[in-house]
């Protein structure tokens, strides 16, 4: 055996130990009588949840405009007993359910607000047992269903080590640019505190979300002195030197796998059609599910605008002014994996096991992204039973039992989770 498949081997049959203790760990948890008590807690506290859904649903919450829901749900953590109920300085909402002692702090986030602008009709439609409303899956239901959990928590007598901070937090969405768990894990004051994170998101209940789909995005405006199309013929343009840096940028070479894209997504400026402009942009979208590569792309866009900047100084005259370009940064999501041997990962995947999923392991663009690019072990999991998410008729299923299993799996996670290897 060379050292290296020494190694690998020694690697597998650690992952294989610590899967085996995850499952262990989980079937006990799901046997235990208290467990039990907390399933018919969920069972008995299904209406509401639907009424707190709905409540919630019909606060409108677009982004950067959370404050309403926010306080909305304050109270109903309030109500749940949580101790040190209170909002940050970013607006997330969050409140402590104490641990017996001695155990790490796990934090739990349901985000708070959704991908809709302001004035969209968010009144909730129940058709059969699907309930209708921009918004309810993604992320509402899941702010809901963590509310019942707690309740279900105590109701059972349900004990954890470590305290198990709960949160509703603010920016998961676009340009929200995940400015609520960023605050919380790198200024909040958990955030050194905070030892894995479980975010709870709209999706099916088979996916866990252990990687983090890293972006750059930035907004690139090309300044110059502009003049008359055909008097001041000669002098630098921001559009050609625009064009030229998006024909470069068009050219770069990134790896298929790890998959890594860019793109120009929005483009603008100019006043007239017989005017040298003095302005124009740019937005520019970057992704890669590596750091490194990341890195590499954003490193040669950066390069390509500069080269495209020079060219046209050289090409043209700046007898009135040069061209310029601003290169603002309007998002950043950084990328990395929780590794699917981390008890974390492997707890989750027992859970969804347990309940007849199979579990895959997913890279996605969610509020786990931040904890996971510090070197935090999160994950996202779905709270399932729903469909349509982002759209106006986006929907959730709220039959009983599909919500009160899809509580059980949140529960049993989070229980495996706080218990720790
Ligand atoms: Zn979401």
């Amino acid at each position: 055996m060379t050292f290296r498949m020494l190694v690998v081997a020694l690697l597998l049959s650690a992952t294989t130990a610590l899967a085996q203790n995850a499952e262990q760990k989980v079937q006990s948890i799901v046997s235990s009588a208290s467990f039990r008590d907390a399933r018919a807690a969920l069972d008995a506290d299904h209406p509401r949840f639907v009424r707190e859904l709905i409540t919630l649903t019909e606060i409108p919450a677009p982004p950067f405009k959370e404050t309403k829901r926010a306080a909305a749900y304050l109270e109903m953590l309030r109500e749940a007993k949580l101790a040190d109920v209170e909002t940050d300085a970013e607006g997330n909402v969050m409140g402590i359910r104490t641990g017996t002692g001695g155990g790490p702090m796990l934090a739990v986030l349901a985000h708070l607000d959704t991908v809709f602008p302001e004035g969209t009709d968010v009144k909730t439609k129940l058709e059969g047992t699907k309930l209708h409303a921009p918004g309810v899956g993604d992320d509402t239901g899941a702010l809901a269903l963590m509310l019942s959990v707690v309740r279900a928590m105590d109701a059972a007598k349900v004990q954890t080590p470590g305290d198990i901070l709960f949160v509703g937090n603010v920016g998961e969405e676009g340009e929200g640019d995940l400015r609520g768990v960023k605050y919380l894990l790198q200024k909040g004051k958990y955030r050194d505190r905070i030892k894995s994170v479980i975010s709870i998101d709209g999706g099916s209940q088979d996916g866990i979300v252990n990687g983090g789909l890293g972006s750059l995005r930035y907004r690139v405006t090309f300044k110059g002195p502009g003049g008359h199309s055909y008097g001041a013929f000669g002098l630098v343009s921001p559009a050609f030197a625009m064009g030229d840096a998006m024909a470069r940028l068009s050219r770069l070479q990134v790896p298929r796998l790890p998959r890594t894209t860019f793109n120009v997504g929005v483009v603008g400026g100019g006043t007239s059609v017989n005017s040298i402009p003095t302005d124009m942009f740019m937005l520019v979208d970057m992704r890669s599910e590596s750091p490194d590569e990341l890195k590499k792309v954003h490193d040669a866009f950066q390069r390509v605008v500069r080269e495209a900047v020079d060219e046209e100084n050289k090409a043209r005259s700046t007898a009135e002014g040069k061209i310029v370009a601003d290169v603002k940064l309007i998002g950043d999501r950084p990328s990395g994996t929780t590794p699917t041997s981390t008890y974390l990962v492997q707890a989750a995947a027992s859970v969804a096991r347990v309940y007849g999923f199979t579990p895959t392991f997913e890279i996605g663009s969610t509020d786990a992204n931040v904890p996971i690019a510090m070197g935090i072990p999160a994950i996202t999991i779905g709270r399932g039973a729903g469909g349509r998410s982002h759209s106006m008729d986006e929907w959730i299923d709220v039959t009983k039992e599909k919500n009160v299993q899809a509580g059980e799996v949140v529960l049993a996670t989070i229980l495996a989770a706080a218990e720790g290897r």
